[in-house]
């Protein structure tokens, strides 16, 4: 092969994935005739053409190589005809493996398959035990019924998987399948001849370009007589043989191109009445009459001309009128003149083969092979007409009958396979159900004949289980449609949708147009996430306006509690629940909305571990009136104690800190519409006023004299003669005392922890309207760092929507508007001052009373 002619094939094109190659692997039939069974393979799909039995084996061997391929991968099955060597295996496939695809035949192939089978189940079962069947009748009736048919011309689509029928000659119902994955097109002829006969249409051209035809080669390079020629031939064999008064047999199959010989027959009788007159003809068959009928009920799947003669006469053309159907040796003569047609056709044993042994001793005797002889098979030895062949009883039998091999086999010959091929021009054509040497004589003549023509062909003559591999860089195709389609886009333009594929088909619609033209219906995903946070409404506001600024906001009441929803952006939206311990973030999911989530869930986790909310809200939420319980006993006599507090030194001291009372905030604020002055006191104090009182608090469980500077920004600690100061807004500690100065800078390193997680115990409680507003400037500065001590270590224990009692720490108020928000404002502050209030108990609640202490 010239260079230029392998270009094509030469050009090597990475293999990414094992599913771009269209993998092609004979199970049967590579380099042999019978047991047809070749699979198809191209990404993911599996198809499996053909289920034939071997005519020249038995048993388990007379099957396909089926353990190459796990049969529960093979999609579909496809059976081109009726013949054992190409449906015999099929309810053994279908009923003893784990086969679980779908298999489809034409209507005729069905039904004559059917019977076919029974046969082959009979003629196992009691001609040789060691080979007995494969499957039962009950395998075969379940088999059946699973088989779907396919009409001539029909396209069939089963999961990406197209496959059409076609005609394909050779016996009734016998069809070619042209099977098409992901644009890849590959013709399986089956058996096939382009012969029109009595009865038969002959093979028909697809008319599409394929890319590979996998083609029988049954007679390789052998030319067949014209079929007058043949018919003549065949005509005076017999006439010869029963003109010497001699015995005629004709070992053949029951249906298929038995009928064809019998409708020459049946002519030749009628038309030569005379001489024949006194010939009986007989056709032994176990189906009896069901096969003409069966045959009757195909004519339709016949050519014109039998449908003609069927319709001019109105009678069965297979109800032979001088060809008399037996089902069994009765009444057969042992001396001739006398036309037998018997099945088996390979002789391999019953009718066929006991009538040879009958014959075959006496001269006059005659054996005519009608059909292909497949290796392995007496009728394949005898056609060498041996002198002498093992009788099925044992022992050997003598030959003196002449034998003739005239075949109407209907395969295509030399010539009819070239000139299909020739019309096909598939780059790639894959030759099977041949013998090795009929093969490779046939593509060593092809390659020869296109080695100088501009048909660039690559043939393969596969052996059984070799895979031949071939690589299609699929061209990908989008078809557009709907409005996208409404314009065409002009050279160098963009056109955008969305890409749909569905079984390697590619379609381009714009996303309104999705239900309308796809299989795909849009699906949006709405999205919601719960968010622990604890904290106030207007926290959260405040943190979500400083990222997106100004926000839209809805609220509702319920009996429960109030719900505030802010819209972000349009499109998200940040539900706080005054009674629960969580936010709903809800929004539509897409690519952008998504993002915006992220960084709206982003801002919420932080704020209540922001140091800022920390300062903010002890900026401003430090005022003490106990207007919830400052009538309780509890409350007043807390607030005594809180006083006396002395404290022990144990390591969990700091944590188990107690109250303390630190020098009043110059500022006493009211409520409600006292949320601008709070603003101020954030501002002015910049929180550092608090947290000098938080690190006093817990460095008083330590040191003997703490004190708060003036400005309160220093917090002074005294431990025999050292000193240390810690700066309430750095940070800092200072002490000429390393030790002491390690010791206190520990300290300050857990105020901060705590500072950043006590927060989360903190929450809302649900609802008590605010009582009315105490009086004068009488908040306290009071720190409850008990509240939030107590709240980590406690908090474990509680059920998780107790009403607890460390809102301590969420109470700026940022900014109000409305009234309602003020209104609210003054629910979560009072809620949280009534808390605080408690909270100045030096002891922590007992848990199961904590409820009962704030609601009170
Ligand atoms: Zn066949
Ligand atoms: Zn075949």
């Amino acid at each position: 092969m010239s260079a230029t002619k392998r270009k094509a094939a030469d050009i090597v094109v990475p293999v990414e994935d094992e599913n771009d190659l269209l993998k092609i692997t004979p199970l049967g039939a590579g380099r042999e005739v019978g047991r047809s069974c070749i699979v198809l393979q191209y990404k993911g799909k599996t198809i499996m053409l053909d289920c034939g039995l071997h005519a020249g084996r038995s048993g388990q061997g007379s099957l396909p190589y089926f353990d190459e391929i796990d049969p529960s991968t093979v999609d579909v099955l496809l059976v081109t005809h009726f013949h054992t060597d190409h449906a015999a295996a099929v309810p053994f496939y279908l009923e003893k493996t784990s086969f679980k695809g779908r298999t489809f035949m034409t209507r005729p192939t069905k039904g004559v398959f059917r019977w076919l089978a029974t046969d082959y189940i009979r003629v196992t079962n009691t001609s040789n035990a060691e080979a007995s069947a494969l499957y039962t009748e009950a395998d075969l009736i379940s088999a059946h019924a699973k088989i779907e048919e396919i009409d001539i011309h029909q396209q069939m689509e089963i999961n990406g998987i197209k496959f059409t029928a076609f005609n394909a000659g050779h016996v009734l119902g016998a069809a070619m399948f042209l099977i098409e994955i992901a644009g890849v097109k590959v013709l399986y002829t089956g058996d096939y001849s382009r012969e029109e006969d009595r009865h038969l249409v002959p093979a028909e051209n697809p008319g599409v370009a394929v890319n590979v035809l996998i083609t029988e080669s049954t007679y390789g390079v052998q030319s067949h007589q014209p079929r007058v020629e043949r018919e003549n031939a065949f005509l005076k064999q017999v006439r010869d043989i029963v003109r010497r008064r001699g015995c005629c047999l004709m070992p053949v199959t029951a249906l298929g191109r038995t009928q064809e010989l019998l409708l020459i027959l049946e002519d030749h009788w009628g038309r030569n009445m005379r001489e024949l007159e006194n010939v009986p003809i007989f056709f032994i068959s176990s189906l009896g009459k069901r096969g003409m009928y069966l045959y009757e009920a195909y004519i339709m799947h016949m050519n014109q001309r039998i449908q003609r003669q069927f319709n001019r006469t109105g009678n069965n053309p297979f109800d032979f009128k001088y060809i008399k159907t037996r089902t069994n040796l009765a009444g057969i003569p042992e001396m001739g003149p006398c036309v037998v047609l018997a099945s088996p056709g390979m002789l391999q044993s019953g009718i066929s083969r006991q009538l040879l042994e009958r014959w075959a001793p006496r001269p006059e005797n005659g054996l005519i092979i009608t059909g292909y002889s497949v290796e392995g098979t007496l009728a394949r030895t005898i056609v060498n007409e041996p002198e002498s062949f093992p009788a099925l009883a044992g022992g050997s039998v003598a030959r003196r009958m002449t034998v003739k091999n005239i075949s109407f086999s209907a395969h295509v010959d030399y010539t009819q396979n070239s000139t299909f091929i020739d019309e096909l021009r598939a780059p790639y054509v894959v030759l099977v159900h041949g013998e090795a040497n009929a093969m490779l004589n046939l593509r060593a003549n092809l390659l020869d004949k296109y080695r100088d023509s501009d048909y660039e062909v690559q043939i393969f003559a596969p052996h059984n289980i070799d895979t031949v591999r071939l690589h299609f860089h699929g061209e990908k195709m989008a078809r557009v449609m709907g409005s996208l389609a409404s314009k065409v886009p002009r050279e160098g333009e963009w056109a955008a949708g969305i890409l749909v594929e569905k079984d390697f088909n590619y379609t381009l619609v714009n996303p309104a147009d999705l239900q309308e033209f796809t299989a795909v219906a849009p699906v949006v995903i709405e999205q919601q996430l719960r968010v622990p946070y604890a904290s106030t409404f207007t926290l959260l506001r405040h943190h979500l306006e400083q990222m997106f600024g100004r926000l839209e906001l809805a609220k509702e009441v319920s009996n429960v509690g109030k719900t505030h929803i802010l819209r972000i952006y349009d499109s998200i939206e940040v539900m706080h629940f005054s009674w629960k311990q969580h936010i709903e973030v809800e929004w539509q999911s897409n690519a952008m909305n998504d993002m915006v989530a992220d960084s709206v869930i982003a801002v919420i986790l932080n704020i209540e571990s922001s140091p800022a909310s920390v300062k903010l809200t002890q900026g401003i939420c430090n005022h003490s009136h106990s207007h919830s319980d400052s009538g309780t006993e509890k409350g007043s006599s807390d607030q005594d104690k809180v006083t006396e507090q002395k404290l022990p030194k144990s390591p969990k001291s700091e944590t188990d800190s107690k109250p303390v009372i630190v020098p009043e905030d110059e500022h006493g604020h009211g409520h409600g519409h006292g949320l601008v002055a709070e603003r101020e006191i954030v501002t002015r104090a910049g929180g550092s006023t608090e947290v000098a009182a938080k690190i006093a608090a817990f460095m008083q469980n330590q040191f003997e004299l703490v004190e708060i500077s003036d400005d309160n920004k220093l917090v002074t600690v005294r431990l025999g003669n050292a000193t240390a100061s810690v700066n309430a807004c750095s940070m800092a500690v200072e002490s000429e005392n390393p030790l002491l100065r390690s010791r206190v800078s520990t300290i300050v390193a857990r105020v901060h922890r705590t500072l950043g997680s006590f927060s989360h115990r903190s929450e809302p409680l649900p609802e008590p309207e605010p009582e009315p507003e105490p009086e004068g400037p009488k908040d306290k500065q009071v720190t409850d760092i008990n509240g939030l001590a107590t709240g980590d270590q406690s908090g474990a224990g509680e059920p998780e929507d107790d009403d607890n009692e460390k809102d301590i720490d969420i109470k700026i108020d940022v900014d109000s508007e409305d009234e309602d928000e003020d209104d609210d404002e003054d629910d979560s502050l009072s809620d949280s001052d009534s808390i605080a209030s408690d909270q100045d108990a030096p002891d922590p609640p007992p848990q199961t009373g904590a409820t009962d202490d704030v609601s009170a």
